[in-house]
């Protein structure tokens, strides 16, 4: 006799589910776009588990990594490190079978962004930014923000160039239509009276001015930001957005402590970070001691200790 039917993952005291957790998380895109004044809203796409958040700006497509869909709640509780120097953390098996729990979950979704053994430096980070469930989150929101502030930035930017565009074919015409009727004045002169054409060619001179003034008036485009400048604007307007800077410390900071114990524990091979716990390859971002530096003082301009 059957007393009990256990569905698969019971056991591990699972709450996820795939389609409830893209809905909070495009409700959070949409509540974003709406505060950062996007014109076009985007799309969240799931993307591979070791593969950054970013933004595809001709695309209006937010990726975020296939880890990014789980809560703090969904991971089975013997998942959980509250300790960043758990010793769980280096073991392999330990390891193993979350990523083997994972990715049982990832499957069931229907994603391919499941974890391999390759990926297993971003699946300790990832137990290591879950150890604080509130700040796991903040730190998705800001990510989130940061990725929507790109494509704010990119929108900006195209809208610029449509009125640039526009401007300049008013401002063409005005001075094509005010040259006509200048010239229209000048032949119209035999024939009518003298002040008649007078004011047609005052006319043609006020049209011509106009469209001269429509030019010298046109919208400026401001010189793309490097790289880095743009990756610092759209920090800066993520938290400005979200009106805290605390998910963003806590992420990076998260990510140099990583950084330090993974050039602690491999000290032959540690040329791609540097003693502050930078990562020396990516070369398209501020440093993180310069983001956890200029986030923590917009924190601190911003709530001062009473
Ligand atoms: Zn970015």
């Amino acid at each position: 006799m059957v007393t009990s039917v256990t569905r698969r993952g019971d056991n591990f005291n699972s709450s996820f589910n795939y389609a409830e957790r893209m809905g909070e998380l495009s409700r959070k895109l949409q509540d974003y776009e709406t505060r950062l004044n996007l014109g076009t809203s985007a799309k969240l796409a799931v993307v591979g588990f070791s593969e950054s958040p970013s933004a595809l700006l001709n695309k209006n497509i937010v990726n975020i990594p296939s880890w990014f869909l789980f809560k703090y709640e969904d991971i089975p509780a013997r998942f959980r490190v509250a300790d960043i120097n758990d010793p769980r953390l280096t073991n392999t098996g330990f390891l193993n079978e979350v990523a083997h729990w994972m990715n049982e979950k990832i499957g069931e979704a229907g994603l391919s962004g499941i974890c391999r053994p390759a990926d297993r430096g971003r699946l300790q980070a990832f137990l290591k930014l879950l150890r604080d469930p509130e700040f796991y989150e903040k730190s998705k929101e800001f990510t989130l923000g940061h990725e929507l502030a790109h494509l704010s930035h990119a929108q900006t930017e195209q809208q610029a160039y449509l009125m640039q565009g526009v401007q300049q074919t008013v401002s063409i015409g005005g001075v094509i239509a005010g040259l006509y009727i200048l010239f229209l004045s000048v032949s119209l002169l035999p024939v009518v009276n003298i002040a008649v054409s007078v004011g047609v060619a005052a006319l043609a001179i006020v049209i011509t001015i106009g469209g001269i003034l429509v030019w010298l008036n046109r919208t400026e485009i401001p010189p793309s930001p490097s790289s880095i400048e743009e990756e610092k604007r759209a920090d800066l307007d993520a938290v400005a957005m979200l009106g805290d800077a605390r998910g963003g410390i806590y992420s990076f900071s998260n990510e140099i402590s990583h950084n330090l114990a993974v050039r602690r524990g491999n000290p032959i091979g540690t040329t791609n970070i540097d003693d502050r716990g930078n990562n020396l390859r990516d070369t398209k971002h501020p440093s993180l001691t310069d983001r956890v530096a200029y986030l923590r003082q917009w924190q601190s301009q911003h709530y001062q200790r009473a």
